[in-house]
């Protein structure tokens, strides 16, 4: 599912394509420590150096939350017998949120390490203005990326039948035939996940065994009825008709006899790469691209540290993660010496959270949905959201104030696809946020994806006044 929001996830390819970039006045304001990146580890450092007296500057990356949040269930965080990744994390947010902690939405482009204060070049993800940002230490927590295979058909169908999340995008496939493949922890928890919702799910296994064969949780798995594991089997290629996946091509990899698996989806959980594509030639590196630590989490250079999958290959744990940034956190307030109490650190004028979402009517059912096309007067918009999907989180607000701006023009409403299977699947919704369009007759017009495309479209209906101008605009759309 992520969802649209995985265009979100491949703008990694920002990395390494530097924009232009203005240069920085020295009068700019310098920050104490600068996190790169949302996710657990990024996260927990924030909170160690908010109450240590430090606020951060948090670069949310393009992937708020990090790879935590696509976990289902975590089980060895202390205190919570069972959590999600994503509620996880979103309580750390609110946590230092209310600590006061600056978020910026924006994706880390490039880094210059040569002087103090260091030069953190960022591309902002609503507006993708760039600006350059100075750091005096740097807490690089930019985690990993998942693994691709790299066959044909998986990038025609990245997002519309080939996924890394099940718990993003399973729920697209409700009672229909899909595939994992890996070998290690993901897979097994993509898989288990999968097979409470889909009819069938063959998990596909490289090797003649999977990293975790002997644990509860694979022999759990193993024993499902609709759970099938396909050792000795790679993926060849994704199968297509009239331009729809239909399956995959498999082969075993004993007798090289290929044969098509008729699944609607398949979802790779294959491991992660770290992204540390722009700190090549800057920070040392390990044969896998890890980040190198030389004095706790410190970097070689003085004030850089790294935390979380990005310096860790080998335990990747929410709680090594975690640990990690709080390490650096201490690390960072050791040495600047900072005595401030918590007490200093409260705020009064805290800045507001973003994403809560008030102004927009929640459709709670289908029938509900057809009484607003069916009675409507004006075009309707409709949001498919997912509350943990961070793009979402960015074009609420912007749905929100255009939907009082608008208002006599269009309607703007809201759908949860987490809560809204139905209408997803009626409306084939494959990854967020998604706007479809609809005329004054309720008839759908088009689907939108991408702020700035939404943002364009909505401004300009505020320059339209008479509805057939309305009418005529969007129905240029299609
Ligand atoms: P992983 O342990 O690195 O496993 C990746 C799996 O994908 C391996 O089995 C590998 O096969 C297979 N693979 C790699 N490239 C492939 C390709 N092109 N085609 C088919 N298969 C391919 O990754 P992970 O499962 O994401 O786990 C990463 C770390 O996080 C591990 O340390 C894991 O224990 C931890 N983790 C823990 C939990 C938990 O809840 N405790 C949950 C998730 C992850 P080979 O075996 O043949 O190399």
């Amino acid at each position: 599912m992520m969802i649209f929001w995985r265009a979100v996830i491949t703008c990694l390819c920002l990395i390494g394509s530097r924009v232009d970039l203005p240069s920085t006045s020295p009068k700019e304001n310098i920050h104490p420590v600068v996190i790169l990146g949302s996710g657990i580890s990024g996260q927990t450092a924030a909170l160690n150096l908010l109450r240590g007296g430090l606020t951060p500057l948090i670069i949310e990356g393009p992937d708020a939350g990090g790879v935590l949040k696509q976990s289902p269930q975590i089980e060895n965080w202390p205190g919570e017998k069972k959590i999600s990744g994503w509620e996880l994390v979103s309580k750390i947010r609110t946590q230092i949120e209310e600590l006061g902690a600056q978020f910026l939405p924006a994706e880390v482009v490039d880094i210059d390490f040569s002087q103090r204060p260091y030069k953190v070049f960022v591309q902002n993800s609503i507006d993708a203005k760039p600006q350059v940002i100075l750091a005096e230490n740097c807490i690089i927590a930019m985690g990993s990326s998942p693994r691709r295979l790299h066959i044909p058909g998986e990038e025609k169908f990245w997002t519309n039948g080939v996924y890394n999340c099940a718990l993003c995008d399973g729920g697209f496939f409700h009672q229909q035939k899909v595939a994992v493949v890996g070998g290690g922890d993901s897979a097994i928890i993509e898989a288990d996940y999968l097979s409470n919702i889909a009819q069938e799910v063959y998990l596909i296994v490289r090797r003649d065994m999977l990293k975790g064969h002997g644990t509860a949780r694979f022999q759990n798995l193993a024993k499902k009825p609709n759970v099938t594991v396909l050792y000795n089997t790679q993926i060849e290629k994704i199968l297509e008709t009239d331009g729809e996946m239909v399956g995959i091509e498999i082969q075993d990899v004993k007798n090289h006899v290929t044969r098509p698996l008729l699944v609607k989806a398949l979802f790779e959980a294959i491991g992660h790469v770290p992204n540390t594509a722009i700190f090549q030639g800057k920070l040392p590196l390990d044969p896998e691209g890890y980040i190198r630590l030389k004095r706790g989490n410190e970097t070689s250079l003085s004030g850089v540290f790294a935390v979380g999958d990005i310096a860790h290959p080998l335990i990747k744990q929410a709680l090594n993660a975690a640990s990690s940034g709080a390490n650096a956190a201490i690390q960072i307030l050791h040495d600047h010496g900072s005595s401030q109490t918590i007490a200093h650190l409260m705020k009064k004028d805290r800045a507001p959270s973003q994403g809560s979402s008030v102004g927009l009517l929640e459709v709670s059912n289908p029938q509900e949905m057809e009484t607003i096309l069916q009675e409507t007067k004006t075009p309707v918009f409709v949001d498919f959201y997912a509350p943990w999907c961070g793009p979402c989180r960015y074009l609420m607000p912007l749905l929100e104030e255009k939907s009082s701006v608008l208002q006599g023009k269009i309607r703007i409403v809201k759908v949860n696809v987490d809560r809204q299977h139905e209408l997803t699947e009626k409306y084939q919704i494959r990854s967020m946020p998604t706007l479809i369009l609809f005329d004054r007759h309720g008839k759908e017009i088009a689907k939108k994806q991408g702020y700035t495309t939404i943002q364009g479209i909505l401004q300009k209906l505020e320059t339209m006044e008479n509805s057939d101008d309305i009418d005529r605009y969007l129905n240029s759309l299609q």
